[in-house]
């Protein structure tokens, strides 16, 4: 049975950073920009980081996110949407020359691809003699690093809870949904949600999240059905080969590019006036990362899964695979898939190099361009261009862009963002014009539909702050939860564990049952000599504790002094003091061992003492030799000082409470107050309670003559 607590005044108690409640979402990268995505998400004290990429656009560090923005050694957590450079690529690095601690989390297929895209972006940019940011060494050892998860199955880690949904994109990629403390944030990554050859479509997740932090490549633009897409592609592709011209289409080594391999397949399977042109596909993983893409058939849609019982879907008939430059025989028009996609370096840029001053030739660009990359560059329709080895020529080559790049346009998100209805939404992943005109139409939208939804287009390094607060709940379980009753206002006691940001009330005797915790005990022993006999330490704990026992066991003397506190008698005038530690036993113990120790440096103090310590005897004949200046009257109160003085003897400091005329005293979490007059002991513990009590009645004894009766 369990039962669900609300805490009153839960989640308003001030912290560091301006409140426990207050979220802080700051992009390192991708803020108004497409490329090194990288965002850090703060929250009750935890800090994740969603993505590590680089900037295509850009080489060497000053492609990396902003990552001095943050101290890595902070972040508990880094989750890898895709394999894509741009939310991958700056792992290897972060991981091995920054001092991150933290865990990384993708799932299976990413990190196997991953693997082979690093390898190429590795090696593109060595070819480039471009400041290298990490190497094959270190590609290698951040393998060894990266945890895998199943999309939809949930993990806590750090402290945090999360779970990842498919985002269609790539093969692999994954949406991850956060919670932390009950609040839920959802990172897209990239998505789309519209299903092609071999990907479904990205999932709405089941569970509503709080916060969406969402890509805005396309801005408010809607993409042409995919039908329709198809159809220019392969028309201007057979255009251009029927002319006489080469095709070069730039892309990544995987990812889009083997759908659009599937749909050259199947166009080629269908008209064979085109089967004299060659397609290749141009990597040195070629044959590597088609062999990962049939292993994790099982991730993609029914379309593809129906085609295995036919044969493998990626064992191509008209594409060959080409590992280098070297290799191609560059005699005719044929198609060619390059690598990188932005015609950065590598083969892709040493073939448009080479095509570009042919009228016949074409470049077809299958996906989006950020800024600043040449791929974009030559959209802009310029009429010349540089080649790499430093040449202007003209471009003449036909220049196409037909994108396939599997990120939701304005309708996707719009949809997705209003059936979610998040609180918040957090951009990323998009060039600033686009995200403002995206921001814009989403903000008349959600006024339409009546829907408050808070929009945020952060730049790079600008931290969104927002507060949630959220009720703490405790899960009250077991023995405890069938004795208590639901009422508002009722108070409820047991034992309180926390694990991550839940909390449990239960019976300590069903700890082991509803928790892997178990209870245990301290045992302390304390070896101190004694002077006097041990028998006659009995009758010294009895004048200061109340319930002091002997036994015999096992042939040696035990004082019992209190529930769990005993004094064991040694050879050769030791004692061996032995308590079950809590936080009374131990001020107990303590104040025995304060007792023992006078004992031990005055053994003669038992006659005078009449079980009242030496040290406070000696306070009290100090004290009343003290008398007013003014008025010549005795300033002493022997009682008051001595209670004082003894009480703070055992319990440590004693805080004196002049308007009630109280002295307070603290055992651990337990205070006792006595009343200075009459003497009466408040006291929620029973043990500390009756302590107090005998202690001053002890006092009192020993300050007032004992009647005699004569
Ligand atoms: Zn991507
Ligand atoms: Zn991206």
């Amino acid at each position: 049975m369990a039962e669900q607590l609300k805490v009153v005044g839960g989640g308003e108690r001030g912290g560091e950073g301006g409140g426990e409640n207050l979220m802080e979402i700051t992009p390192l990268g991708a803020g108004q920009e497409v490329g090194r995505s990288c965002l850090v998400l703060k929250y009750k004290g935890k800090n994740i980081m969603f993505d590590c990429g680089v900037h295509p656009a850009y080489s060497g560090l000053v492609a990396l996110p902003y990552f001095d923005n943050v101290d890595p050694s902070e972040i508990d957590l880094l989750l890898v949407t895709h394999f894509h450079i741009d939310h991958s690529a700056a792992l290897p690095y972060f991981l091995f020359k920054t001092n991150f601690k933290g865990r990384v989390f993708m799932t299976h297929s990413t990190k196997a691809i991953y693997r082979l895209m690093l390898a190429d972006f590795a090696r593109v940019g060595k070819a480039a003699t471009e400041e290298q940011i990490f190497d094959e060494n270190d590609l290698q050892r951040s393998m060894e690093r990266i945890e895998v998860l199943d999309y939809h199955q949930e993990v806590e880690a750090c402290g945090v809870r999360f779970w990842s949904y498919a985002a269609g994109h790539v093969l692999g990629a994954a949406m991850f949904m956060v919670d932390i403390a009950g609040v839920k944030f959802l990172y897209t990554g990239d998505y789309s949600r519209e299903e092609d050859r071999h990907l479904k479509g990205a999932e709405i997740p089941s569970i509503p999240p709080d916060i969406i932090c969402v890509e805005s490549t396309y801005g408010v633009q809607t993409h042409l059905p995919l039908y329709e897409r198809e159809k220019l592609y392969t028309e201007v592709i057979a255009r251009s080969l029927q002319r006489g011209g080469r095709v070069l289409c730039p892309v990544f080594a995987l990812g889009r590019t083997q759908e659009l391999l599937l749909l050259l397949e199947e166009y080629w399977a269908s008209n064979p006036e085109l089967h004299r042109y060659p397609i290749y596909y141009a990597s040195p993983l070629a044959k590597r990362c088609m062999s990962v893409y049939q292993t994790y058939i099982n991730q993609m849609n029914d379309k593809i899964k129906n085609k295995v019982a036919q044969g493998n879907p990626f064992d191509f008939k008209y594409i060959q695979n080409l590992a280098g430059i070297s290799d191609f025989d560059d005699t005719g028009p044929c198609v060619v898939f390059a690598s990188p996609g932005m015609l950065q370096s590598g083969l892709s840029r040493q073939l448009f190099d080479r095509w570009c001053q042919n009228s016949k030739n074409a470049l077809v660009i299958p996906g989006y361009c950020p800024e600043g990359t040449l791929a974009k560059h030559v959209l802009t329709e310029p009429k010349e261009v540089q080649l790499l080895s430093g040449q202007v020529v003209p471009l003449k080559m036909s220049v196409h862009y037909i994108s396939f790049s599997a990120h939701a346009d304005y309708t996707q998100t719009s949809e997705f963002l209003s059936t979610l209805n998040p609180a918040k939404i957090v951009l990323v992943h998009g060039e600033a014009n686009e995200m403002g005109r995206m921001k814009s139409a989403l903000q008349r939208r959600f006024e339409n539909e009546g829907k408050s939804i808070e929009i945020f287009n952060p730049k790079n390094c600008q931290t969104v702050s927002m507060e949630f607060k959220v009720d703490k709940h405790v899960r009250a379980v077991g023995k405890l939860a069938d004795r208590i009753e639901m009422k508002k206002g009722q108070e409820v006691s047991g034992l309180l564990v926390q694990k991550g940001f839940k909390h449990t009330l239960l019976e300590p005797e069903d700890l082991q049952t509803y928790t892997q915790l178990s209870a245990g005990t301290v045992l302390q022993k304390q070896t101190i000599p004694v002077q006097i006999p041990f028998l006659a330490l009995k009758d010294q704990m009895a004048s200061i504790f109340s319930k002091v026992k002997l036994e015999q066991r096992k042939g040696k003397e035990v004082i019992c002094i209190e529930p769990g506190v005993e004094l064991h008698s040694q050879e050769d005038s030791m004692a061996v003091l032995q308590w079950k530690s809590d936080p009374i036993t131990d001020t107990i113990a303590d104040s025995i061992v304060a007792v023992l120790m006078q004992l031990q440096m005055k053994p003669g103090v038992k006659k005078a003492s009449n079980g009242v310590p030496y040290r406070v005897m000696k306070s009290l004949a100090r004290d009343q030799g003290e008398v007013d200046t003014k008025t010549g009257e005795k300033l002493f109160n022997p009682e008051a000082t001595l209670i004082d003085e003894v009480l703070e003897s055992i319990f440590g400091k004693v805080e004196v409470d002049s308007s009630q005329k109280a002295w307070i005293v603290n055992v651990g979490d337990v205070r006792a107050t006595i009343d200075m007059q009459t003497h009466r002991v408040d006291c929620k513990d029973e043990r500390v309670e009756s302590q107090i009590r005998v202690a001053i009645k002890r006092i009192v004894q020993a300050l007032y003559p004992i009647d005699c009766g004569c």
